[in-house]
């Protein structure tokens, strides 16, 4: 079986982990996972190429994430970030560690001589053992692609756009969001591969990533959208929201900023043109979509663990088999 699933950090890594390890208990331990990663969160800093939710992807799936976090890397040190500190270099706000660190290194060399960043991510994921485990990760295009928010301009009467991570990490989603402007997508085309797996796969998931800043992100890759619309697979997704509210991060101030209501009933039909099953909590049954069969997961559709993990994933792929693609 291919599967293809669209993720953005945290959320989207933690699901395709739990979908790996249901694949492997089950006897598909030959199947093949291609995960299409959000990009728009990257940023430069210090010189340094930083793709916070493909290095989510890579440190999960690949046994080296810090678990209480659900970023970063477990056993992290902060000393390089203590001397950038010393030397009164900014920002500050983003938190380095010392090892992760040196995949923003390692990744910057490697653009720096030329390779793409598909090729650059493939050569990380090689390191993590990913090939080994029958994922693909890929990001969703290779050209710099930098979402960013406006807000209002706290120094004048106007509005002016900053960073995604400035907005999210510095001020934690607090300031109003009047919307997203993702530079760099207009010209933007998906990266090799990505429309491929979207067309050929036997199923593809929408992991319960956050729906305006991650998985949105990736619909607006010209391209992506046409494919998961014309795929003959089923599309079945997962809801981030449990009882209107994310359950983690800030998808809420993300979906206001877009005028959506904060439901998985609204989330849902962000998706209706392509979706055809859409995996809820039970708390949120009264949900109904015109164009998608919607199923009620028998718990919370909480990834409290590995294998609660696979069990969410066990039932998107019992969904998908379930529905008309
Ligand atoms: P990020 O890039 O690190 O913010 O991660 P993602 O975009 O992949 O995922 C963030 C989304 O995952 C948020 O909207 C959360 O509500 C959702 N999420 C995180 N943990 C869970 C969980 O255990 N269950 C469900 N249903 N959603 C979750
Ligand atoms: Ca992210």
């Amino acid at each position: 079986m291919h599967i293809t699933a669209l993720a953005g950090g945290v959320g989207g890594a933690r699901f395709v982990r739990g979908l790996r390890h249901h694949l492997d208990i089950t006897g598909l331990a030959g199947s093949t996972v291609t995960v299409v990663a959000n990009t728009g969160d990257d940023i430069t800093l210090f010189g340094l190429r930083v793709c916070p939710d493909v290095d989510t992807l890579l440190y999960t799936l690949g046994g080296g994430v810090h678990e209480g976090q659900g970023w970063g890397r477990a056993e992290e040190s902060h000393r390089v970030q203590g001397e950038l500190a010393a030397y009164g270099a900014v920002p500050q706000w983003f938190g380095l560690g010392d090892l992760d660190i040196g995949t923003h290194v390692v990744r910057s060399q490697w653009l720096g001589q030329g390779a793409s960043l598909s090729e650059v991510t493939a050569r990380l994921a090689a390191r993590w053992g990913l090939p080994d485990k029958h994922i693909r990760l890929l990001p969703m295009t290779d050209v710099p692609v930098e979402t960013h928010v406006v807000v209002d301009d706290p120094e004048g009467d106007g509005q002016r756009a900053i960073h995604f991570q400035e907005w999210w990490v510095r001020h934690q989603a607090a300031i109003p969001a009047h919307r997203f402007v993702v530079a760099g997508l207009d010209r933007a085309t998906a990266a090799p591969g990505v429309l491929d797996a979207i067309r050929r796969a036997d199923v593809v998931l929408l992991p319960p990533s956050n729906p305006v800043v991650s998985i949105g992100i990736i619909l607006g890759v010209p391209g992506v959208r046409d494919a998961l619309r014309g795929t003959a697979a089923p599309v079945v997704g997962v809801s981030p929201l449990i009882s209107g509210r994310p359950v983690r991060g800030h998808a809420d101030a993300c979906l206001a900023a877009i005028g959506v209501e904060v439901t998985a009933q609204a989330v849902g039909e962000l998706y209706e043109d392509f979706l055809d099953g859409w995996l809820v909590d039970p708390v949120d049954a009264s949900t109904t979509l015109r164009r998608a069969r919607v199923e009620v997961f028998d718990g919370p559709l909480l990834m409290s663990d590995v294998a609660a993990t696979a069990r969410i994933a066990a039932h998107a792929l019992d969904l998908a088999a379930a529905v008309p693609a």
